[in-house]
């Protein structure tokens, strides 16, 4: 599927065998639970193979969580999640929270599904190229030095081929951050999320990693990313969830959502974030 550069202006690309496909991320009616705390109360979520689906809200609305419970960082307490037509096996836990139950398959739901955190979370005692090639050589079973190829073309796809033998503490925030986009794609992920990837960077180097993320858009990543920078989710985004404590008070396309938003709560929101 080509995202084509044109739609981008109407703030969304057309996905095409829309009907047909299978949807990369499913999640329906999703619970969590912090001791009595209800962060989570009945989130729903489709994402198609190629959409950026962004999600905004307040601090502590729950975007953080609702990602950590796709990729099995934390237990929902109920609720259904689907990664590329298979859904995740969860049984009732101690806590009132549910657990996966079946440890091969959460091997396998987190090698599908990339994460990019906001503090970029690089092995600090290995080298660009090692954070690299540490996944797709102990999890995929890659051969190194295939792996090793594979990791010299994505550092040239964000722009540090000259980098590879650098240690994380010797890089810039943005340099660290397109390092750890390059570790995800290294493992080919059927979804990438992405949890506010420029929060942590000086405003000078939000554009590089802005960049990186928009290209992974165009090349038909599907995406679930979770950012402060507004105009830069009406551009990628095909869809936009807004969360308001633990439940999405308005959803729709980034046109729609962003000239003509519903909600007393959408509009305070935006009001206060531009
Ligand atoms: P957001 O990412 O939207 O800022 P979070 O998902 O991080 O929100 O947090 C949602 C709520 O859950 C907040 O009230 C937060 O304090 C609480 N919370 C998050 N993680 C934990 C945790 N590990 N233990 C207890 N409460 C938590
Ligand atoms: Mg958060």
């Amino acid at each position: 599927r080509a995202v084509s550069r044109a739609a981008e202006v109407a703030g969304a690309a057309p996905i095409s065998d829309m009907q047909s496909a299978t949807p990369a991320v499913e999640v329906h009616d999703l619970h969590k639970n912090y001791g009595t705390l209800e962060v989570l109360r009945g989130v729903g979520l489709m994402a198609q193979p190629g959409e950026v689906v962004s999600m905004i809200g307040s601090s502590g609305s729950g975007k953080s969580t609702f990602l950590r419970c796709i990729n099995l960082l934390e237990q929902p307490k109920s609720g259904r999640i689907i990664i590329d037509g298979e859904e995740i096996k969860l049984k009732p836990g101690k806590d009132g929270n549910a657990v996966a139950g079946d440890h091969k398959q959460v091997e396998r739901i987190r090698a599908r599904v990339g994460m990019v955190f906001q503090n970029f979370n690089l092995w600090p005692h290995m080298s660009v190229l090692d954070n690299i090639i540490e996944a797709p050589i102990h999890v995929l079973k890659e051969e190194r030095a295939a792996a090793i190829d594979q990791a010299h073309a994505l550092l040239k796809k964000v722009g540090l081929s000259d980098k590879p033998d650098f240690f994380p503490g010797q890089l810039s925030g943005g340099q660290q951050q397109r390092a750890a986009i390059a570790r995800t794609l290294a493992m080919r992920p059927k979804v990438i999320l992405l949890d506010e990837p420029t929060s942590a960077l000086d405003p000078e180097l939000v554009g590089e990693v802005l960049r990186v993320i928009r290209q992974l858009a165009e090349e038909g990543n599907t995406m679930i990313l979770v950012t402060h920078e507004m105009q830069f989710a009406r551009e990628v985004s095909h869809q936009i969830k807004f969360l308001h404590q633990g439940r999405v008070e308005e959803e729709g396309a980034p046109a729609q959502l962003f000239t003509n938003p519903r909600s007393e709560r959408l509009r305070q929101f935006l009001s206060r974030t531009n």
